[in-house]
């Protein structure tokens, strides 16, 4: 059974929206991966805030949305299969119990369950919009905490992560930055590495479309009105 959520499939905008990092769900034959509830909370367990925004994104764009329905710790949905924080036995300083010793038999599985099935679910998506000859740029919807590992607060209120091409960076960076109350971050504090992104390069790259990383700062978005403020921010800055 997938836990993905898939929201607008025949969405008539030309955005198809994903989440990789939507849901802290743990399934309940991983026992909470050996963590006390509160760490399920934290960022390292999933993008707080991204999924409202992602709901309300394809509202407002009527675009199709898939969302991820597994915690990033169960494995991480924008990791290349061979790097080392696909199923991370660490992170941000917490060690993962229900990670450490993973045998090849029980990676493989969460691959197959819970890895593919979300990205298939994307790539459904987009093969029904090629095939009825739809044009779709691709968003990538993420959310970044305030401060990380106790370094120092982090300025930017939204982000965007280009990666080489920077068609659809370029002027959704300068609408966002034009009305001058909101700091922008350009490739920072992260670019998008096809070496490590999987989604942006997975779906995107591959089919030639054009696309969009972007993280909103988790205090921004904490709650439902947050998240549609800034919704609606992005999508003005989308045009
Ligand atoms: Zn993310």
């Amino acid at each position: 059974m997938t836990l993905t959520r898939v929201l607008r499939p025949q969405g008539s905008g030309r955005y198809v929206l994903f989440c990789d990092h939507a849901s802290n769900h743990i399934p309940s034959e991983l026992k909470d991966l050996g963590l006390p509830a509160p760490e399920l909370e934290r960022h390292i367990a999933w993008d707080i805030g991204a999924a409202g925004v992602t709901e309300a994104l394809s509202e407002i764009l009527d675009a199709p949305a898939v969302l991820s329905g597994v915690s990033r710790l169960v494995i991480d949905c924008n990791r290349q299969l061979n790097c080392h924080d696909l199923i991370p036995e660490a992170s941000d300083g917490t060690v993962i119990p229900g990670n450490v010793g993973l045998t090849e038999t029980e990676r493989a599985s969460r691959i197959a369950r819970w890895f593919h099935s979300y990205h298939d679910a994307v790539e459904a998506v987009l093969a029904d919009r090629e095939s009825r000859g739809i044009p779709t740029v691709a968003i990538s919807v993420h959310s970044m905490t305030a401060c990380l590992g106790g370094g120092s607060p982090r300025p930017w209120q939204i982000s965007l992560s280009s990666g080489l091409d920077r068609t659809m960076t370029d002027p959704t960076l300068a609408a966002l930055r034009r009305p001058g109350d909101v700091v922008v971050g350009d490739n920072e504090p992260y670019d998008m590495d096809p070496a490590v992104d999987y989604s942006t390069p997975f779906h995107a790259l591959r089919r030639e479309l054009q696309y969009l990383q972007v993280e909103f700062r988790q205090d921004e978005i904490a709650d439902v009105e947050g998240q549609v403020r800034w919704a609606r921010r992005f999508a003005e800055a989308l045009g």
